[in-house]
């Protein structure tokens, strides 16, 4: 490969890890998120207050579990409500 043909390769392939990475963000967009979200570096984070408000939410809905799982969407919640694009599934913050 020469030299031109080099540049224009590493300035237009993405790699799979590039890819995953794009259409995570492009997701978290939507409130639909996930575990693994944590191990992207690109995923945003509520802030402290944020994450304190929605858990309290939590702690004070029905469907709260003694696990710290939501009912409605399974989730573990100490984590979830982390997740800046997270969601409550029934609007509740
Ligand atoms: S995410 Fe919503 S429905 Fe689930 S426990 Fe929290 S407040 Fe309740």
């Amino acid at each position: 490969m020469d030299k031109t043909s080099l540049l224009l390769y590493n300035n237009t392939m993405t790699t799979p890890w590039q890819e995953w990475k794009k259409k995570n963000a492009e997701r978290q967009e939507t409130g639909v998120v996930r575990p693994w979200d944590f191990a992207n570096p690109d995923t945003e984070y509520a802030t402290d207050d944020e994450q304190e408000y929605r858990y309290s939410v939590c702690q004070d809905c029905p469907h709260l579990t003694a696990a710290k799982t939501c009912t409605r969407c399974g989730c573990f919640m100490p984590a979830k409500t982390k997740l800046l694009y997270a969601e409550c599934p029934i609007k509740k913050w």
